[in-house]
């Protein structure tokens, strides 16, 4: 797909961010250009419109920017998984395992009903612990996972094994 050269070239990667050793992968230059931005949103859409996707779940921070249009542009509605303490309704919580200490996402009980099918969508896939708990929380609902669909693969790090099974999708690889 020609489009992918402009995502690709549009990611800005920042050494020793936010520690040393850390290539940082930062979208937000893909985001100041709007041609390039929206032809990552219109792989996304192309891909799922008229799958029945009734849930797109963002995961906090980024998943916040790439998924709102993604769900308006399918018919779906847009549920934010969030860090903790964020939410001010009841929340279903599930915690995960980084490189370093642990982290949680919070869900709103309520926002997924049961059989719905859902997408989660971030930024960035790394070890996949992220996503994993992504799909805890949405199957803990009742929900069916469909696919997990981020910008950026990080395949050294063979997140994509971590999906429980759920296949995913992204548009560039980092390697
Ligand atoms: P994982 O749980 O797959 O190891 O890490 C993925 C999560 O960390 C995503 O929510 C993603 O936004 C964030 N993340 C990790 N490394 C990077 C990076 O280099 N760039 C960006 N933009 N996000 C990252």
């Amino acid at each position: 797909d020609p489009r992918i050269n402009g995502i690709r070239t549009n990611i800005r990667v920042v050494p020793d961010f936010p520690k040393p050793g850390i290539m940082f992968q930062d979208i937000t230059t893909l985001l100041l250009e709007p041609k390039v931005f929206k032809d990552a949103i219109d792989m996304f859409v192309e891909r799922y419109k008229g799958k029945n996707i009734t849930v797109v779940a963002g995961i906090e921070a980024r998943g916040f920017i790439f998924g709102p249009p993604i769900a308006l542009a399918i018919g779906a509605k847009f549920v934010p998984l969030r860090k903790p303490k964020k939410l001010p309704g009841g929340v279903m919580s599930e915690a995960y395992i980084l490189e370093y200490g642990r982290d949680c996402l919070e869900m709103h009980v309520g926002a997924v009903e049961a059989n719905e099918r859902a997408l989660v969508v971030d930024d960035l896939v790394a070890t996949g612990g992220t996503l994993c708990a992504a799909i805890n929380l949405l199957e803990r609902a009742g929900a069916e996972v469909v696919e997990c669909a981020c910008v950026i693969e990080i395949p050294e790090l063979k997140g994509r094994e971590r999906l429980k099974g759920k296949p995913l999708y992204t548009l560039v690889e980092y390697r």
